[in-house]
């Protein structure tokens, strides 16, 4: 489904921006809360990146509005797949990419 598709390349990139800006999960979520009205928790924002699970986050145009502002980027860059093939910008967890060198942190995002 196409759709799932996009909503899984969404997860990959907001965790990928929020890596590259070294926010910590709850960070994140705090700063959300400046575009979203609300903060989300960590276990929220844990969900949210999580790619190919069964309950896969179905974002909504308004969620994608908020991390769009939060990490000061295009709403259709979050929609967009990241250019590294070798692990779409989200190695698995606790893994760096040969080709890209974006580091996935292992279990709670730290660093
Ligand atoms: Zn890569």
């Amino acid at each position: 489904m196409r759709s799932k598709r996009a909503a899984e390349t969404v997860s990959r990139n907001v965790r990928r921006l929020r890596h590259a800006r070294g926010w910590r999960q709850e960070d994140a979520g705090q700063r959300l809360g400046s575009f979203l009205g609300e903060p989300w928790s960590k276990a929220n924002w844990s969900a949210a990146e999580q790619v190919g699970k069964p309950r896969q986050k179905p974002w909504t145009a308004v969620e994608l509005v908020a991390m769009a502002a939060l990490f000061g980027v295009p709403v259709g860059e979050l929609l967009t797949a990241p250019s590294c093939r070798a692990c779409s910008g989200a190695p698995p967890l606790g893994f760096t990419c040969n080709v890209c060198g974006v580091r996935a942190e292992g279990g709670e995002g730290r660093g």
